[in-house]
């Protein structure tokens, strides 16, 4: 059996319609601002979300860090959730390179409160504090288990930040999911934000790319950032052209995605109780938590990948697994059987 693998949405394929329209792509020198399939899909993401401009970017994690530093000053800080991926995942970009510095507010299953986001927000800056720039949220969440944002948090955090001077960046790595699962709209997303990033190379099947929004002047602040962190890239082309077959057609299939984490938490839960909290699963992540049942979550990803299902144990007692695009349905069923299984199998021997 070919391994099902679940250890993120950024291990989708493109494929052959996808890659014949990076063949074809019409290209340009993107440093000169000629490529006209990146100009497209810039434009085409910010309308989606209602900006005015797009930048497009050869990681989520670049446009993040143009993003952001587009926003912040050297010593100033920025608030995010404890396990943002933009704090937790990004190798300290942003206190290294920009000289960005940060706080946090612990949000225990994920869910955004603009409230514990505000309440630390120092600004006008005081004798001894650094003064708040900006407030990353991320929509979703990736290492609480891919939880939407809900839409009502967001505009009040709007409001009250827009009201004090504090910019919003949205780490939308995920964006289209949360649209998708919420029945919101990309619109009412970027109007909660100064600026979003969204991954193409997720769940939405692009091999490469991902594209940073926002006002004209943030973006050409960004744009100069990108090239002097080396990211100006030449006839990218090639790689947006995959960028638009993505929004094309797998936007709304990610609600298959969905279902497919729904079931496999539904499946492990009913076999183990305890080991996955399908009330919790929002969109394409599951959280696996085999610590709360005796057994260590790198048992648990071992037992599965020798059985043919690959998932990640993010810490010592959680699991995390994603469905994607390269998953089917039977596939789907199958991982969420085999889970099922082993985790029985191992929670019984941990007695
Ligand atoms: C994947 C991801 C990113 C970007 O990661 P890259 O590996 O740099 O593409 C940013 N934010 C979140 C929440 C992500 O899941």
């Amino acid at each position: 059996m070919e391994p099902i693998d679940l250890r993120s949405d950024t291990l989708t394929r493109p494929g052959p319609q996808m890659r014949r329209a990076m063949a074809d792509a019409v290209v340009g020198d993107d440093v000169y601002g000629e490529d006209p399939t990146v100009n497209a899909l810039e434009a085409r993401v910010a309308e989606m979300l209602g900006h005015e401009a797009g930048l497009f970017c050869a990681t989520g994690s670049l446009a993040n860090m143009v993003g952001v530093a587009a926003s912040v000053g050297r010593g100033q800080e920025l608030l995010a959730e404890s396990r943002a991926h933009i704090l937790r995942s990004e190798v300290g970009g942003h206190g290294a390179i920009a000289g960005i510095t940060s706080r946090t507010w612990i949000s225990p299953d994920g869910t955004l409160e603009a409230a514990d986001a505000l309440a630390l927000a120092e600004s006008p800056r005081g004798y001894s504090s650094v003064g708040t720039a900006l407030i990353a949220v991320e929509n979703t969440h990736n290492f609480s288990g891919g939880r939407i944002a809900a839409i009502d948090q967001l505009r009040e955090l709007r409001a009250r930040t827009a009201e004090r001077g504090i910019r919003v960046h949205m780490d939308g790595a995920r964006v289209a999911n949360a649209v998708v699962a919420e029945g919101s709209s990309f619109a009412d997303q970027g109007a909660v934000a100064d600026s979003v990033s969204i991954c193409l190379s997720k769940g939405l099947g692009a091999p490469v790319g991902s594209v940073l929004t926002g006002s004209r002047e943030l973006i050409d602040e960004a744009r100069y950032l990108r090239k002097r962190y080396g990211g100006g890239m030449r006839q990218a082309g090639i790689l947006a052209a995959a960028g638009h077959v993505a929004l094309d057609q797998n936007i709304e299939r990610l609600a298959d995605d969905h279902a497919h984490a729904d079931l496999i938490a539904r499946t492990v839960a009913e076999a183990v109780p305890g080991a996955a909290d399908p009330g919790s699963v929002q969109t394409n992540i599951v959280m696996l938590n085999p610590g709360r049942v005796g057994v260590p979550a790198e048992r648990l990803a071992q037992a599965a990948g020798e059985r043919g299902v690959r998932i990640l144990a993010l810490n010592e007692l959680e699991c995390r697994l994603v469905t994607h695009l390269d998953v089917s349905a039977e596939q789907a069923q199958e991982a969420a059987s085999i889970l099922a299984e082993v985790t029985e199998e191992l929670a019984a021997a941990a007695g």
